[in-house]
């Protein structure tokens, strides 16, 4: 009896021991598989445009990350408490935790079949925008009003709202350099490397494809976490 309990335990304590491993780690950072193939958000999102935007943008960031740690000597700060004082670290260091951070992020809330969203975000999306096309659409806004590159970002901010903002570059809401701060929950990559060779200058219609490939399931996970913490 006690093994078939240690044996239905276990998954359960390997998981909770990897999610406070990805949490707590420090440099060298390491890029997470993709957790699907480069094609499978066609034709939403071409193959092309992944591999590139995967191998090549986010792998740098991680590369350039941990150099700049290492140059800074900060290599024994979590990617969490990096972000959270990322005023007092050089532009390398910001830059390229804001950049591995949020494609890190990017790669988990998207999917070829990401479900709907949780009875509760759907209730706490209702609430702060109305209806969910709403948020949509001021999800959207942000993304296209954004001058040059940068984000637009769902999150949960300090005080438990559900709240859209937009920020330049890689910054993100974790970061004590911006005004509007909390924990992201989906976020849009506006930079023009992860729509241009599909879409070209229609930022727009790089938009609508967005949503039809959202993970839901991973969204609504976030959330929860994010209430949780903010509590
Ligand atoms: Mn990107």
């Amino acid at each position: 009896m006690k093994f078939q309990i240690f044996l239905f335990a276990l998954p359960l304590f390997l998981f909770t021991a990897c999610e406070s491993v990805a949490q707590d780690a420090t440099a060298p950072f390491e890029q997470k598989k993709l957790p699907y193939a480069y094609d499978a958000l066609e034709p939403h999102i071409d193959a092309e445009t992944m591999e590139i935007h995967y191998s090549k943008h986010h792998a740098g960031y991680v590369s350039k990350l941990n150099a700049a740690l290492k140059e800074s000597g900060k290599e024994d700060q979590s990617l969490k408490d990096i972000l959270g004082n990322v005023s007092q670290m050089t532009d390398a260091v910001r830059n390229n935790a804001g950049g591995h951070y949020n494609h890190d992020l990017f790669w988990s809330v998207l999917s070829p079949d990401g479900g709907e969203a949780s009875e509760e975000l759907k209730k706490a999306i209702d609430d702060s925008f109305g209806s969910m096309d709403k948020m949509k659409s001021q999800m959207n806004d942000a993304a296209s009003t954004r001058f040059g590159s940068g984000w637009a970002w769902l999150y949960v901010s300090s005080a438990g709202q559900l709240a859209i903002t937009s920020t330049p570059n890689q910054d993100n809401p974790m970061m004590d350099a911006v005004q509007e701060r909390g924990t992201p929950i989906f976020g849009i990559d506006v930079w023009e490397h992860a729509y241009y060779l599909k879409y070209q200058n229609k930022r727009g219609d790089y938009l609508s494809a967005i949503w039809e490939v959202v993970n839901w399931e991973e969204v609504s996970r976030r959330y929860e976490s994010a209430k949780n913490d903010s509590k």
